[in-house]
């Protein structure tokens, strides 16, 4: 058989699963040997070297050129024990992937080779930058960009095959300063987040002087065998199947097939778990699937840059060791219609440095209150700018998961859970209740104080809603698999600086006016909960009701990329990042157009691949088979029998005819939509055009390859079948 698929089923079947040999020994012998942390640093660095970095780390101070090459000098020493031979500035451009530009530690000195790392080279370096994107940024100023250290992060050892490589983990800016990248803007957000968020703090504890955010990111991808996918030119460019009958039970499948693990799979996980310890990664792999070859995996929570920093790492590294596995991750948000996507829920809070989470309920009244400040603060953030979230996680390939049905809906909502509910509706009815006396005020305060501590066990667990609190942390739950969280979560701390800056301005101005200070934080906290009631939602966010509910309270509910994306040029989000420091509106213009360019960019690829493979794979197979029912037709007449004996040939004959017809009409129709919008000069127009114009075909053409699928002979079909990518021997 010289279909490519057959040759991908014989590959496939009957590989013995891949032996991995683990580091041995237990995990805390190996965990972090990859990384320049706080013991390697102690052992390699002078003193003071030391201490520069740990200021930066905890005070943001910035280190000095002496310091830098002492610094340089200590991490190369470590490095080359390692059998490190050369470096990387390692950053997020916004391509969404990461990149790195390596350089050898091999200089010559007078004709003599010896290895070398500068301080320079450490705190700066000049990728070329021209093919990141940019959004006219660099045209404009200087076609230079440059990356600068992040000393937040720690450098890691990037093991291949070929060798060992020292990557350290950078922004990426241009020439005169504008961020280019994922992470500065981050890093912007948590400072401005620390300082409002320790002055708001100062009200309820002295102690407090900084706070950071966590996250834990829950990672979901699929596993997809290499030979199979090899046989789907769709999966391999685009990432998902265009085509595909959905096998006959749908997911359902999973309870014949995908009850345990396939020991191939779970060799493939323990693989990664130990390179990703190596990494200081602090993974714990989840071994249910939600679909049939769907899995997931979560580290601890840690800080946020870090851990933005290691999901960006660990989505690399889970390639990296599929490859090793043949195996392809993934991480598309929609591999396969008709089968649930993937996500990464983003699980956030707020930590200072006494040890305490502000999101967690307290056990007094004081802690309490302080509580109820941060979560309440949360909120109205999150309704005063929930377009801005809603842009934050838009991409071609999220528009595919958002409201499908399976994933949290495009409309921005907050769950609580009943027994928060019941407290923020008790302090709207009671703080500003006139006829309540003093002693009852104090009274429920108290009653505050008494927020149940089972709350942690007994959150309801609402899995529908795109945000909802889970007991001490707030999940964002509408983040794609194959996001950069980055952008979700500057966008949410930024939202969060801002409001704690102005509760802090209203309670501050109430006090100067004799309003004692825990009345006036209730006050405002009161008037919090009024205004953002309307995004509260504890119901069924899947339910057609919601969608109904939701317009009646205005929310917005935009289902695709390009209107979503408007949200980042809005007067109040351009107003908002001026204020918070984290983009001028240059940055955030140029950051929107290039999110706009990236999401023509997919689905002009996608289109392309789709019509290539109409025309070129599937027409051709479902015409061989047409020609195979012909000459039976013609062979039966030859020996005499009547045509209305062949009226199942005949039949399938005609309709393959309509299947091929408008397969090939709407194709072109599709191309000369292309055509029309590549004219269109403004970039938003055209990723409009994209999405209603180009990408409106997808739907009529695949639903028509999907039927000659089931109608043409098994043999002749040229790509893997759903059942057979999904199941892995
Ligand atoms: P789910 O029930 O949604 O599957 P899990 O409990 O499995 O969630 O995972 C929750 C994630 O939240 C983990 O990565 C965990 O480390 C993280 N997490 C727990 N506490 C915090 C916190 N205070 N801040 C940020 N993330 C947290
Ligand atoms: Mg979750």
């Amino acid at each position: 058989m010289s279909n490519i698929r057959f040759r991908a089923l014989e590959t496939t079947l009957g590989r013995l699963p891949v032996k991995v040999v683990p580091p041995g020994g237990k995990v805390s012998d190996f965990y972090g040997v990859n990384v320049f942390n706080r013991e390697a640093m102690q052992k390699y660095l002078p003193r003071d070297a030391y201490k520069a970095v740990m200021a930066a780390i905890e005070h943001g101070v910035s280190v000095d050129r002496k310091m830098a090459d002492l610094i340089a000098l200590g991490m190369k020493d470590w490095a080359s024990s390692k059998g490190c031979t050369s470096y990387t500035h390692w950053f997020q451009p916004l391509t969404g992937l990461t990149a790195e530009k390596h350089d050898s530690f091999f200089e010559l000195s007078d004709g003599k080779a010896i290895e070398h790392f500068s301080g320079n080279a450490l705190a700066q370096q000049e990728p070329d930058a021209s093919s990141f994107p940019s959004g006219g940024i660099r045209n404009t100023f200087e076609a230079r960009g440059y990356t600068a250290w992040d000393p937040s992060s720690p450098a890691f050892i990037m093991e291949s095959a070929s060798g060992k490589t020292l990557c350290i983990p950078t922004i990426f800016v241009s020439y005169t300063g504008e961020t280019l990248d994922n992470k500065a803007p981050l890093l912007k957000a948590l400072h401005a987040l620390d300082k409002a968020a320790v002055d708001v703090c100062q009200y309820f504890d002295k102690d407090v002087t900084k706070v950071i955010a966590t996250l834990g990111v829950e990672q979901e991808y699929f596993l997809v065998d290499t030979a199979l996918l090899n046989s789907r030119p769709d999966l391999l460019t685009t990432g998902r199947s265009l085509f595909g009958h959905s096998p006959a039970k749908g997911q359902q499948l999973e309870d014949h097939y995908f009850g345990s693990i396939p020991e191939r799979v779970y060799a493939f996980m323990q693989d990664m778990e130990t390179e990703a310890y190596k990494l200081g990664i602090p993974l714990k792999t989840r071994h249910n699937e939600v679909a049939p070859s769907q899995f997931e995996c979560a580290p601890v929570f840690e800080e946020i840059n870090l851990a933005v920093d290691h999901n960006a790492l660990l989505m690399d590294l889970m390639e990296k060791v599929a490859r090793r596995d043949n195996f392809k991750v993934l991480l598309h948000e929609k591999p396969y219609a008709g089968i649930n996507g993937s996500g990464k829920h983003n699980n956030w809070s707020l930590s200072t440095n006494t040890g305490k989470n502000l999101l967690s309920p307290g056990s007094t009244p004081k802690s309490n209150l302080m509580f109820l400040t941060f979560f309440i603060t949360t909120i109205k953030a999150v309704f005063e700018h929930a377009d801005l979230m809603r842009a934050s996680i838009a991409s071609a390939s999220n528009d595919h998961r958002l409201g499908a049905n399976e994933a949290p809906p495009a409309i921005m909502s907050i769950f609580l859970g009943t027994q928060l509910s019941n407290v923020l509706d008790e302090i709207e009815q009671k703080v500003n209740d006139k006829k309540m006396t003093a002693d009852e005020k104090t009274a429920l305060k108290l009653d505050i104080g008494k927020i149940p501590e089972i709350l942690l066990d007994n959150t309801d667990r609402n899995r529908t809603s795109p945000f909802a609190f889970t007991g001490n942390k707030f999940e964002f739950r509408a983040v794609g698999s194959s996001a950069n969280c980055s952008n979700a979560m500057m966008v949410l701390n930024t939202i969060m600086a801002n409001q704690l800056r102005k509760f802090k301005k209203e309670v501050d101005s109430l006090i100067d006016k004799g309003t004692k200070k825990d009345e006036a934080i209730l006050k405002v906290l009161r008037q919090y909960i009024v205004d953002s009631k309307n995004i509260r939602f504890e119901g069924n966010g899947y339910s057609d009701e919601w969608v109904k509910e939701a317009k009646r309270r205005g929310l917005s509910n935009i289902t695709t990329t390009p209107p979503a994306l408007d949200a980042y040029v809005s007067k109040s989000s351009m107003k908002l990042f001026e204020e918070m420091s984290i983009f001028n509106h240059r940055e955030v213009e140029a950051r929107h157009e290039i999110m706009l360019e990236t999401y023509i960019k997919k689905i002009q690829i996608e289109s392309r691949v789709m019509g290539d493979l109409a025309i070129n794979h599937i027409i051709p197979a479902a015409i061989h088979y047409q020609t195979t029912l012909a000459k039976n037709v013609e062979g039966l007449k030859s020996i005499g029998m009547k045509p209305d004996t062949m009226t199942t040939q005949i039949g399938m004959i005609m309709e393959i005819s309509e299947h091929l017809g408008m397969i090939k009409t709407n194709v072109d129709k599709m191309i000369d939509a292309r055509k029309k919008a590549n004219k269109i000069e403004d970039i938003r127009e055209k990723a409009i055009a994209y999405c209603d114009e180009v990408k409106s075909y997808f739907d009529t053409i695949r639903y028509h390859v999907d039927k000659l699928e089931i109608m043409v002979d098994d043999e002749l079909w040229p790509l893997a079948k759903y059942r057979e990518l999904v199941m892995i021997r």
